[in-house]
């Protein structure tokens, strides 16, 4: 019923876009032009733009987008957000394409001390809060709560698909390989991927057996984030 795809900007970025008969929501876009690109040679309008953080490489094609397609949208609070939005915070449930596609918001403070994930239809847009063997770097949260964020997730809807915000997972295996003094898991993962392109969505049942981030206690989680850090 929805497609969901992915428009690679930046180095590394994904903007997520559900499209809905010829309408769309589109997720974190840090870039306008691949997005009003991918619209027009699609003839497609976008409804709604769900903003996860405030980091530039998610909102700065907010306004550009707004100009152009005047959608709603949705983001949690932030001061420096200069366009025009409605503040979403946890629990809230937003509402996209006339009722058909809803969206629970969680608060996941870590990455950033707004970040919120949208969760509906078995789908999980986690901006930079978890990625495929991985998660987001902690700036301004503690390592209390990005792992407490992190739990959170894991207990949603297993069979939700997770559309992260950036392709990390081939980096991500790297370290964990290295991590875990070459573990053979991680290793044939990173050969099954070697020529894949484009290695997101992930399964959230799979993040949950075998993301060591996701899984792990809270001493582990400290130990292998603060080692990611300088890998
Ligand atoms: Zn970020």
């Amino acid at each position: 019923m929805f497609k969901t795809i992915p428009i690679p900007i930046l180095n590394d970025n994904y903007v997520w876009v559900i499209i809905y008969d010829n309408k769309t929501v589109v997720i974190d876009p840090g870039s306008a032009a691949e997005v009003v690109d991918f619209h027009q040679k699609n003839n497609l309008t976008i409804s709604n733009i769900l903003i996860t953080h405030r980091h530039n490489d998610h909102i700065d094609g907010v306004q550009e987008l707004m100009g152009k397609y005047d959608p709603d949208v949705f983001a949690p609070y932030h001061q420096s957000f200069d366009f025009k939005y409605t503040v979403v915070k946890d629990k809230d449930v937003v509402s996209l394409f006339n009722d058909q596609l809803s969206f629970e918001v969680i608060h996941v403070p870590g990455h950033t001390l707004e970040h919120v994930v949208y969760h509906g239809s078995k789908m999980l847009f986690c901006g930079d809060t978890l990625f495929s063997f991985g998660c987001g770097r902690v700036f301004e949260g503690t390592l209390e709560q990005m792992h407490k964020s992190l739990k959170k997730i894991s207990k949603i809807d297993c069979l939700s698909k997770v559309y992260c915000t950036h392709e990390y997972t081939k980096n991500n295996l790297r370290f964990l390989s290295s991590y875990f003094k070459n573990d053979k898991l991680y290793q044939s993962n990173l050969k099954k991927l070697e020529n894949i392109a484009i290695t997101v969505p992930s399964l959230l049942k799979d993040e949950l057996e075998f993301n060591p981030f996701l899984n792990s206690n809270l001493d582990d989680f400290k130990a292998i984030r603060k080692a990611k850090d300088l890998f």
